[in-house]
């Protein structure tokens, strides 16, 4: 299986490219499927301490998904909670649209 660096670095691409690509007005199913997806997703994602402290982040901070922005936010704060715990510099989250959908103006 991948290290769990490279692993965590292609997931968060496709995590924070699913919120750049959410509608801005998702239907209730479109809704439930992202929070079901991210259930599931905490429960398979092969790196098992990662998978247990997500899950218990989840339980605690209610997956938000009625609109882009709102999930957007909740996945930076989510990242950002890792980042905390692995002594990371934490991003700031009015950004993150710019990093993941628009691109830096650079
Ligand atoms: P990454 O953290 O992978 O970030 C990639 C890029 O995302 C950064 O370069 C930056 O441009 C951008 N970014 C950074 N923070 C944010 C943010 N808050 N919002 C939006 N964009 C941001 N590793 C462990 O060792 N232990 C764990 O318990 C663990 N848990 C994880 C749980 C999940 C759900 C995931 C997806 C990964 C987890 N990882 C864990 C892996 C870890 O988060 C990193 O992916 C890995 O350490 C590589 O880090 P990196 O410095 O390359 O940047």
């Amino acid at each position: 299986p991948a290290d769990v660096e490279t692993l965590g670095r292609s997931t968060w691409t496709l995590l924070h490219s699913i919120a750049a690509t959410y509608p801005k007005a998702p239907t209730w199913t479109e809704q439930n499927d992202l929070k079901s997806f991210m259930k599931l997703f905490s429960k398979l994602y092969p790196c098992w301490v990662c998978a247990e402290d997500f899950q218990q982040y989840i339980k605690k901070r209610d997956i938000r998904a009625a609109s882009r922005d709102e999930f957007g936010n909740w996945l930076c704060e989510a990242h950002n909670e890792v980042n905390r715990k692995l002594g990371k510099p934490t991003f700031d989250c009015s950004k993150w649209e710019e990093r993941w959908r628009t691109g830096w103006k650079d």
